[in-house]
């Protein structure tokens, strides 16, 4: 078993089939600290005849019905946790992207273990002691701010908790401060990237790694934020549900996120039918925390599209990877019956030189049918007084997304500035169909 300084943890490159014994074990723990701590869970169970001796295996694990973010609101604000409060030490809130807030607990060991599996993925993407980490994610309730935070200091970087906003001061710093790597939002990322650009700082940078998450972004935007800051530009994915940030996270293939599955369970269900899909399918992903003490939750439905590859990476990790989220099950449009996820159009966008880095998505309803309109910001360089150019334009994005959405849509070009700037999520669609 390799163990150099490639790796933070052996469990990173253990045998799959220890790992299944692992999982399995800490999954009989989780199930049985469930039943017997949270009613909730305990009436699920029975609810379905189950008691945690009846669960042998992986495949009986998916008669326990799922558990889903509505029963977070019915069990809110402390229904789901597992522990006394004299063992908790943190509460975070989810930001409340759909729904109502979810509060999620910690025990010293919950923060303990978050913080090593945070630290994993840093190492993963080097990340070493002597790097500068400014963490440009909001503090406030949010997982991003502090878990990340944490993360970083335990490799040892000289970590800043920046939080978002005063984004000139943030590039100032980063030029003083010789920043190395940064985290934030994909979307603030961008704009960070613009403020750098018109202070004329670009260039002044010192950044080697972004680890970019807490939303969906394409490769497209991959490739502009690596271009533009001269990095190397990572996948981070986590939910508070799961502690937050480093439930997987991309290595340096750069080929679809690990997931660590010594402390998370995986499922991938059809979002509709609930069953597992076969290997390799596109499906919702299902997670069990394997090792929360303040809230073990049985398969959570997480909303979020992917898929799992099972096959061994080129890095040597075992543990499965997963592929891009394509955005949450809700996040999906359905605009005059196609399935269009805001990924996609983000996707077009960003391949095409003359496009800002901005968009937004406006439905509307004209008579019976919807109208999808795709506002987007036009680089200076190409917004200019002729019209013929810009018409031009409008049709090359337009096919360009008819293409890949196999739907027609209107395309609205503005200049660099008209759309509102994201600081943490973005939000990229207005939709005013049901107003
Ligand atoms: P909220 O549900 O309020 O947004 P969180 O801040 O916990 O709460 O966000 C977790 C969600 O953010 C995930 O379920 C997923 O939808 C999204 N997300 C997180 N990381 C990524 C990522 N790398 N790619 C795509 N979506 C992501
Ligand atoms: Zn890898």
């Amino acid at each position: 078993m390799p163990w150099n300084d490639e790796f933070w943890d052996r469990e990173e490159v253990m045998d799959r089939k220890d790992l299944e014994e692992i999982q399995f074990k800490r999954l009989k723990q989780t199930i049985k600290k469930a039943y017997e701590n949270v009613g909730f869970f305990r009436k699920r169970l029975k609810s379905v005849n189950l008691t945690p001796d009846d669960i042998r295996s992986f495949d009986d694990f998916a008669k326990v019905p799922f558990t889903t973010k509505e029963h977070f609101a019915e069990n809110y604000p402390f229904g789901l946790i597992a522990v006394p409060l004299s063992e908790i030490v943190r509460i975070h809130t989810s930001s409340g992207t759909s729904g109502k807030p979810k509060v999620v607990a910690y025990t010293a060991k919950d923060i303990e273990n978050w913080t090593n599996l945070v630290a994993r993925c840093f190492y993963m993407v080097g990340i070493r002691r002597g790097d500068v980490f400014q963490n440009m994610a909001n503090y406030a309730f949010f997982t991003g701010g502090l878990g990340i935070h944490l993360g970083a200091e335990r490799v040892g970087a000289v970590t800043i908790p920046a939080g978002v906003g005063n984004t000139e001061r943030q590039v100032q710093y980063m030029v003083d401060f010789g920043t190395t790597a940064i985290h934030s939002t994909p979307s603030y990322a961008l704009h960070v990237k613009e403020v750098a650009e018109e202070m004329g700082l670009i260039d002044k940078l010192k950044l080697r790694i972004g680890c970019f998450g807490a939303e969906p972004w394409s490769e497209n935007t991959r490739k502009r934020l690596e271009d533009a800051f001269g990095i190397n530009a990572y996948d981070s994915y986590g939910l508070s549900e799961m502690n937050g940030p480093g439930v997987a996270f991309e290595c340096k293939e750069k080929q679809g996120l690990h997931i660590w599955v010594d402390n998370y369970f995986v499922e991938i269900v059809d979002p509709k039918t609930g069953e597992r899909v076969g290997e390799g399918e596109k499906g919702e992903l299902v997670l069990t925390p394997l090792t929360k003490e303040a809230m073990p939750l049985l398969r959570y439905k997480t909303g979020d599209i992917t898929i799992l590859e099972n096959e061994k990476c080129g890095c040597g990790r075992t543990h499965p990877r997963l592929m891009r989220i394509f955005g949450r099950s809700d996040d999906m449009l359905i605009v005059r019956g196609v399935n269009v996820f805001p990924s996609q159009v983000e996707h077009v966008l960003m391949q095409i030189p003359e496009v800002g880095d901005n968009f937004q998505i406006l439905l509307t309803r004209k008579g019976a049918l919807d109208e999808m309109t795709v506002k987007v910001e036009v680089k200076d360089e190409f917004f200019t007084g002729e019209i013929e150019d810009l018409k031009r334009l409008q049709q090359k994005i337009q096919r360009a997304l008819q293409l890949e959405l196999m739907l027609r849509t209107n395309v609205e070009l503005v200049e660099k500035g008209r759309i509102e700037r994201s600081m943490g999520k973005a939000k990229r669609v207005i939709d005013l169909r049901s107003i």
